[in-house]
């Protein structure tokens, strides 16, 4: 298989009271791993693309076969969305953003606290199912961005710096429809210094594609 389930970084209830281990177990065995399993059914089609990472898939989807597009989008987006998302989490977490990344907040957003407003806003008025992302723009600026489905920010030529999933299933088992609740919550296992990790990357100013993030 072209692509693989990485494992949770740390143990399935580990971020509780924030996110419940059963939401966490389901959303990472069931839900990423189907994601990661129907990239691989696509690209069975097309192994001449089996070499390529999934943000490269994802980044230009105009290369990719139209027979397998839609697939790729929607599961090598899923794919390299969570495989962000667990990791950017961590027991223990949140805190004021520390380092280049809280500087750049402070910069656009002025605090802190206006920046997860707008963020946690953002993520509420996200028709559906999707994400919400501080992402980065070419010339080293930050913006906060909502995308649906699994649609991924690379795929706009913008960097995936962090993002929440909005989908029902990170959160209705323990805040059933309170998705504000859920996104007020979540930042208390944010984990910033991998946040730091990717805003470096992003920084180095090679563009969206980072060989350090590709990963299969
Ligand atoms: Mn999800």
């Amino acid at each position: 298989m072209a692509y693989e389930l990485p494992p949770l970084p740390y143990d399935y209830a580990a971020l509780e009271p924030v996110i419940d281990k059963q939401t966490m177990t389901l959303h990472h065995d069931m839900h990423h791993g189907a994601y990661v399993k129907n990239l691989n059914a696509a690209i069975e089609k097309h192994p001449e693309l089996s070499s390529k990472s999934a943000e490269d898939l994802i980044r230009d989807l105009n290369a990719i076969p139209e027979d397998i597009r839609g697939a790729v989008r929607n599961n090598g987006g899923g794919h390299v969305n969570h495989t962000m998302f667990w990791k950017i989490m961590k027991p223990k977490g949140g805190g004021d953003p520390n380092g280049p990344v809280g500087d750049a907040i402070k910069k656009t957003f002025g605090n802190f606290k206006d920046f997860q407003t707008k963020f946690n806003d953002a993520g509420v008025k996200q028709f559906g199912s999707g994400w919400v992302w501080l992402a980065g723009k070419s010339g080293g600026d930050v913006q906060i961005i909502s995308t649906p489905n699994q649609d991924n920010p690379i795929t706009q030529g913008l960097f995936p710096i962090f993002g929440n999933d909005v989908w029902e299933h990170a959160y209705y088992l323990k805040y059933n429809n309170r998705r504000p609740e859920y996104l007020a919550a979540w930042w208390n296992v944010i984990n910033w210094d991998e946040v730091n990790a990717r805003f470096e990357a992003f920084k180095s100013g090679k563009s969206v594609q980072e060989p350090a993030l590709a990963h299969r």
